[in-house]
């Protein structure tokens, strides 16, 4: 039966497939397709990661009989059994073997499959002993799964198998090779970076908030996503055909064959447009009546500098350092391996500007899915970003060293996040000095940063001042700007209808920066999620933005309006947005 699930649009496009449903504790596991010819290998594989965990109960049993029922109680023996049985039972194993076969999914993806097949008809059961052996089967496959680590293949291989197949082909071909949409209650934004080079043509969350990281990371893919879609992961079954619609942030599970034709029909219509839009690649981006406007790109990762020169940035405006610093289990990044992170960054620019942002964890980005910061009330008050930097100097002068001396390579911006006090600045400007005469000290090469600092916090918007007597540019994180603005949590889907960009408090803080930094004669950029909605591109050139950065796949989209307007004509028109009671109804307006 054809249903809905609505939730937040997120990333744009259509994705049609089926899904795959994924526990956020179990997303580290390996996913890749195998080849036709490797089934029987990675049957193998699976057979022998059950035996290890067979001969290991076995050995456990063996050893409980010579003791007392002191140190090994009856149930221990009971549970042993359990285990034993669950892992030979056929049905299971059969299973397995049906997603590797029939869907080429690697032994490991396909065993946690179908763990979330078996543990959805144990929450169904009414039988609360029944009910409770979920727990065991997940044991055992835990187990199995890391019986068989160090065995797997290199992750992710033909990852881009049938991403974007035509309806047609879809309903043909009804086996293997279709698009698949993974589907979680919850990613944090490490999983979404594992998810990067992935198999997966859609995301779906339970949870989340439009310019939450974790929907920031989907966006960066480029892959329709919806987040926020409350129950999805429940209502949804293991292989079910799901669209996304990213536009509209609805999901359609289960869709007749009208609805699938329709959909087909959109998505290839989408794919019409993004063609047209590469015909903009190499046109500057200029408005009619001559302003030049700078296109940038935001990065999480280094290897994502080519991705941003492909799609006529001029530049990085944002690279989002804190992706190298997450999921390493508390292991930080050392200064050289930093150094040669931000090096492939700026090499891979060839010339152009890259703008580093120092760390900046916390809130909904945790260092580790087990620091996940619930012990704090409010983390995204908390310790993050700057705060973090400054409360761990050693951490911090290495992140700086490291980006001092990529500068040797490139031109490289250094920007600060969060900041809102004249003592955090004074702070940060004095380790940037202790880290140049560190490195001075060591006789090591590094080069110059101009440096930035993120106008983030009202507190910061409303003492530009200081800002600008410090700093070369300033770049305005709306995200994180509209967040502290309103009191509405950015990661929080209960709330998201009042995370409003268009509010008139938020609008005067940006405008505000933006004439500010410009009459001082210093370059001011937005990098939050604003900067690459088309559907504000004008107010922005109108409020006097001429450098916006935002996700690759954006930039042309945006040039696109750029190249319509004319920004002289503009200004007074979103002056009288900001100043309207309701600014979206004014701009619908005209
Ligand atoms: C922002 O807050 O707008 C921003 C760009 O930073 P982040 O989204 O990483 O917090
Ligand atoms: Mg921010």
């Amino acid at each position: 039966m054809t249903f809905a699930i609505h939730g937040l649009n997120v990333s744009r496009g259509v994705a049609i497939g089926r899904a795959v449903l994924v526990a956020s504790s179990r997303v580290d596991v390996a996913h890749y397709f195998v080849q036709p010819h490797e089934v029987q290998s990675e049957i193998d594989r699976l057979f022998r990661g059950r035996s290890a965990v067979v001969d290991e109960i076995r050995r456990l049993q063996e050893s409980i009989t010579h003791m007392g029922p002191k140190e090994a109680p009856h149930e221990l023996g009971a549970l042993l059994e359990v285990h034993l049985m669950l892992l030979q039972d056929e049905e299971l194993i059969t299973s397995v073997k049906h997603w590797i076969t029939e869907r080429l999914y690697n032994a490991e993806w396909a065993m946690t499959t179908q763990l979330e097949v078996i543990a959805r008809q144990f929450d169904e059961m009414e039988d609360e002993y029944l009910r409770e052996r979920k727990a065991d089967l997940e044991q055992i496959v835990e187990r199995v799964l890391r019986a068989m680590k160090g065995s797997s293949s290199p992750i992710m291989v033909h990852q881009t198998r049938a991403v974007r197949k035509s309806q047609q082909d879809l309903l043909l071909d009804d086996t293997v090779d279709v698009p698949l949409i993974l589907i979680a209650h919850d990613l944090s934004p490490a999983d979404m970076l594992q998810f990067k080079q992935s198999v997966f043509a859609g995301f779906i969350t339970d949870v989340g908030g439009k310019t939450s990281h974790t929907a920031i990371v989907a966006r960066s893919m480029d892959i329709p996503a919806v987040v926020g879609a409350r129950l999805a992961s429940q209502l949804v079954r293991q292989d079910d055909w799901v669209i996304i619609d990213g536009d509209a942030g609805v999901v359609i599970v289960d869709p007749s064959s009208i609805i699938l034709a329709e959909y087909g029909f959109k998505q290839r219509q989408r794919e019409l447009e993004r063609g047209r839009l590469q015909r903009l690649l190499h046109t500057p981006a200029v408005t009619m009546d001559g302003e030049r406007i700078e296109l940038l790109a935001n990065i999480e990762m280094p290897e994502d500098a080519h991705i941003a020169l492909k799609a006529g940035a001029v530049g990085v405006g944002l690279f989002r350092s804190e992706f190298l610093f997450m999921g390493r289990q508390g292991r930080l990044p050392g200064e050289e391996e930093q150094y040669q992170a931000y090096k492939r960054a700026v090499e891979g620019m060839q010339g152009l500007p890259v703008t580093i942002r120092t760390v900046d964890v916390g809130a909904d980005k945790p260092l580790d899915e087990s620091l996940r910061d619930d012990a704090h009330l409010n983390p995204a008050l908390g310790l993050r970003a700057i705060r973090w930097s400054l409360a761990d100097p050693a951490m911090f002068l290495t992140q700086l060293r490291a980006i001092l001396r990529a500068a040797a390579h490139g031109k490289v911006h250094l920007l600060v996040p969060m900041l809102a006090h004249a003592s955090e600045i004074r702070q940060t400007l004095s380790h940037l000095d202790h880290a140049r005469a560190m490195l001075d000290n060591r006789g090591v090469a590094y080069g110059p940063v101009k440096l930035g600092a993120m106008i983030e916090i009202p507190a910061a918007a409303l003492s530009l001042r200081l800002f600008l007597k410090y700093f070369d540019f300033l770049s305005i994180g709306t995200n994180d700007l509209i967040q502290y603005t309103l009191a509405i949590d950015r990661a929080d889907e209960s709330v998201a209808h009042l995370y409003d960009p268009l509010h008139p408090a938020v609008l005067r803080l940006v405008a505000d920066t933006i004439a500010e930094g410009r009459a001082q004669g210093k370059d001011v950029a937005v990098c939050g999620e604003m900067a690459g909605d088309v559907s504000l591109t004008r107010l922005l050139l109108g409020l006097g933005l001429r450098s916006f950065s935002m996700h690759p796949a954006q930039i042309l989209a945006v040039k696109q309006e750029i190249l319509r307007a004319d920004a002289g004509k503009l200004a007074p028109w979103a002056r009288r947005v900001m100043d309207a009671e309701d600014p979206a109804r004014e701009m619908a307006a005209n």
